[in-house]
């Protein structure tokens, strides 16, 4: 989508720190961190909203949300912060909060290393 922000990120024509790439899905830091973690999940395909995941009310893409959350729990796993604990949270449309429209995990962690 050419005026998707997160699709800029996939194409590397916004910077962004990245924690983990692979061919399906991109994790990044949060521009404006809510917590001591704050990661965003996303699929490189431009999907709007989670209510997309599923079309024609039928078939849900279990594929794309198995690999989203997976790469959470791998980055919970290799931050060390699995066992502390963490959150995730999929904002959807105007009454869920959304700002932006490609479907992302906010990955959210009180973890701290120094600690
Ligand atoms: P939403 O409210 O749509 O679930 O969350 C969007 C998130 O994207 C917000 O937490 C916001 O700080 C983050 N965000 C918006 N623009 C950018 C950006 O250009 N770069 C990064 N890294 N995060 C962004
Ligand atoms: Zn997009």
């Amino acid at each position: 989508m050419n005026d998707c922000i997160f699709c800029k990120i996939v194409n590397k024509e916004i910077s962004s720190n990245i924690i983990f790439e692979d061919s399906k899905v991109l994790a990044f830091k949060d521009i404006k961190p809510a917590t001591k973690i704050h990661y965003l999940i996303i699929p490189k395909e431009h999907i709007s909203t989670i209510n997309d995941l599923q079309k024609d009310n039928q078939d849900f893409d279990s594929d794309i949300w198995s690999h989203m959350t997976k790469t959470c729990l791998d980055i919970a796993k290799n931050e060390n912060f699995a066992d502390f604990g963490y959150k995730l949270q999929v904002n959807c449309n105007p009454g869920g909060g959304q700002e932006v429209y490609h479907i992302h995990i906010h990955l959210l962690s009180e973890y701290s290393a120094l600690n």
